[in-house]
């Protein structure tokens, strides 16, 4: 089992407080934090996911979506279960809120993979790409951080481009040491709204703005992805801000805006394309770059 990092012991009945999002969440032995990955084992903190994807694909790299990173690639792409956000609108909830203990006698029956062996899969198919997707990266950190410091350092030379895909939701310390290591992030960027952030997502926006403000002073390869929901997130001076605000790091960010459909707990028509079209239009007068997805 592979200790968790960043966090501190917190008294002598074992009570562990997790720093590596800001949820901080302060956990009791026997306990996992909110996003059911990182457990209170005798008061050590233990990553439950360390070595145990249960998603792994070879998707088109416009999928992640990154669309100014090598267009036309192929990216080996990995997820595990777990999420440290529950939005009610998500869009990947089978993964992200799946509940091991619901369905799995124990945790060995998701197939174990050392970092080495997840790099090799990756370059039995010869593939430069690697993608840390599909359900919150952040939460399954220790085991990113050593698959992509052997994508970075190599023993045969043959280096592969690592993809962060995440919501941003990771305290300042974790980003920055992690940021070395990967190549290019996909950030999602839900609404311009804290009132959204903490009602649909039990999240808080700050922490994406200050994710997102880092990757750029860092000049690490960014795109930013909303998800326009009808009636929830399509409030126009709040996106206008938003763009501002990205416009205000750098214009050429990437923003894709993304059409949503009903998944989850979340009731709503998919968005319609005038919506969509429209907050293309306001999007268009602040980047350069700007796509609608899922249309
Ligand atoms: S990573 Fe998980 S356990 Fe740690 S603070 Fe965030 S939600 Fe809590």
């Amino acid at each position: 089992m592979q200790e968790a990092s960043y966090y501190n012991k917190l008294d002598e009945v074992g009570r562990v407080k997790c720093l590596l999002c800001p949820k901080e969440c302060v956990i009791v032995d026997g306990k996992t934090g909110t996003c059911g990955v990182r457990k209170n084992i005798g008061g050590k903190l233990i990553s439950l996911v360390y070595g145990r994807p249960i998603a792994i694909h070879i998707d088109p790299i416009e999928k992640k979506p990154l669309y100014h990173f090598y267009p036309g690639s192929k990216i080996f792409s990995i997820g595990t279960f777990g999420c440290n956000l529950s939005c009610r609108f998500c869009q990947n909830y089978d993964i992200s809120q799946f509940d091991p203990t619901e369905d799995l006698e124990t945790l060995e029956e998701i197939r174990y993979f050392t970092p080495a062996e997840v790099v090799k899969m990756c370059k039995h198919y010869e593939l430069e790409f690697l993608a840390f997707t599909y359900n919150e990266p952040t939460i399954f950190y220790e085991y990113m951080m050593d698959i992509a410091k052997l994508c970075k350092n190599p023993e045969d030379g043959h280096e592969i481009k690592t993809v962060v895909v995440s919501n941003g939701q990771i305290n300042e310390a974790p980003l920055r040491n992690l940021l070395p290591y990967i190549d290019a992030f996909n950030i999602d960027l839900k609404a311009f709204n804290e009132n959204f952030y903490k009602r649909i997502c039990n999240g808080n926006l700050e922490t994406t703005k200050n994710t997102i403000k880092i990757i750029v002073e860092e000049k690490k390869h960014i795109e930013v992805t909303f998800l326009l929901i009808e009636n929830f997130n399509d409030n126009k001076q709040e996106f206008l801000e938003m763009c501002k605000f990205l416009k205000s790091l750098d214009e050429n960010i990437v923003l894709h805006i993304s059409r949503a459909f009903p998944h989850y707990k979340l009731y709503f028509k998919p968005t319609p394309y005038k919506l969509m079209k429209d907050f293309y239009d306001i999007a268009k007068l602040q980047l350069k770059n700007v796509y609608l997805g899922n249309v």
